[in-house]
């Protein structure tokens, strides 16, 4: 591609890039902001007011707060977490109680030299961290911020996410990406953090057998994570044909229709390593099935209904040695440099792309999930300048 070909916003970025070579936020090269037009006095937003409830909305365009970063919000991608809501009305106690603006997988780009400070050139396109811990909390003195309890974590209920044009977000959370990323794959660098964590507290040695239950985007970058891990083999169960075939075309080493299969291939041995990473209510129990004697599972999956099951004597037997993963902690660098380095690919599975007036429809697709679908990215401020081939191994599917 030239440069005559590139859009506005990604040369800007480019430049951006060239002159701020280092991500974070400590290189600090003032230079002069770009004059730019006055900003439209409202935005489009979209809301979910309850189950199956999601609505677009006009709102006036937030105001600049101070020691934040005033962002345009380029790409959004949906969630397993975000269909939790949209189909139940929350997670859990974390329920919505007035319409919140989903939204915590997001790319933007840094405007009004409100980045300055912080080393972000305007145009810098930033992937956004949603989980903004308090640092004051026992856990977050710990080292586990992840595990903060004062978290705000943006698209959540309370917590507005990134599902609109502007939002201001905190420095701290901003994570400057190389040239040649998308926004599309910056959005997915937060669910690929999410398969780097369930790794960190799984603590794979190398050459060791895994399992990964579900073949959705976490068990698929997961897939590809272990691998990079050292896994001796990753096999993946997931039901539906299409999603095997994708989790085949990104590396498993094996797929399977079900558990079984591989106790038949082990001769019930069952492999070291499980990571489950689906919405049922009975992976849990699975997992344990498939766990050798001492090994170690770790469910990643939020289920459905916010309830598993695993009988106890199974997994009391094997004394398997069971971790529930929770978010991430610090992964956006290690995310950044496995994309990077080529070692995963996440931007296959983008697989679907609307424009805000679109995302109802987003939220509609990504819920039924038709063969082919994986994961439904929103471009709020049009898909146009964001949705150029980089070069990244990956494919644009459908546009709606
Ligand atoms: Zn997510
Ligand atoms: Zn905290």
């Amino acid at each position: 591609m030239t440069k005559d070909q590139l859009s506005q916003d990604q040369l800007s970025h480019e430049q951006a890039v060239q002159q701020n070579p280092l991500p974070g936020h400590l290189q600090a090269q003032p230079v002069q902001a770009a004059p730019r037009p006055p900003l439209q006095p409202s935005m489009s937003t979209v809301r979910l007011h309850g189950a199956h409830d999601l609505r677009l909305h006009h709102e006036a365009v937030p105001a600049h707060v101070p020691g934040e970063v005033f962002l345009k919000v380029q790409a959004v991608s949906v969630c397993g977490s975000d269909m939790h809501y949209y189909h139940e009305g929350g997670i859990g106690p974390a329920v919505i109680r007035r319409p919140m603006t989903p939204g915590h997988e997001f790319a933007a780009t840094v405007m009004d030299g409100s980045g300055l400070p912080y080393g972000f050139v305007d145009g810098t396109l930033v992937a956004v961290d949603p989980a903004q811990h308090c640092g004051q909390c026992e856990q977050c003195h710990a080292g586990y911020p992840n595990l903060c309890p004062n978290v705000h974590f943006l698209g959540s209920p309370g917590v507005d996410g990134g599902l609109a044009q502007y939002i201001s977000v905190r420095p701290s959370s901003l994570y400057a990406v190389p040239a040649g990323f998308s926004p599309a794959l910056t959005a997915l660098l937060e669910p690929l953090g999410v398969a780097v964590h369930a790794l960190d507290i799984t603590k794979l040695r190398p050459m060791s057998g895994v399992v990964v239950l579900g073949a959705g985007p976490i068990g698929l970058m997961t897939m590809q994570v272990a691998h990079v891990c050292g896994a001796a083999h990753v096999r993946v169960v997931e039901p539906r044909a299409a999603r095997r075939a994708q989790a085949l075309a990104l590396g498993a080493d094996s797929v399977h229709e079900d558990i079984s299969e591989i106790l038949e291939l082990t001769g019930g041995r069952g492999e070291d390593y499980v990571l489950e990473a689906t919405t049922s209510p009975d992976a849990p129990e699975q997992a344990a099935q498939v766990a050798r004697i001492g090994g170690r599972i770790t469910l990643v999956g939020i289920p459905d209904g916010d309830h598993f099951q695993m009988s106890a004597a199974n997994a009391r037997r094997k004394a398997l040695i069971i971790k529930l993963s929770r978010r991430m902690g610090h992964v956006y660098p290690r995310a950044i440099e496995l994309v990077r380095s080529g070692r995963v690919n996440i931007e296959s599975i983008a697989t679907h792309h609307y424009d805000m007036n679109g995302a109802v429809q987003a939220f509609k697709d990504a819920y039924d999930a038709p063969d082919g679908f994986l994961k439904a990215v929103i471009y709020p401020n049009g898909q146009s300048e964001n949705t150029q081939p980089n070069g990244i191994p990956g494919v644009l599917g459908p546009t709606m």
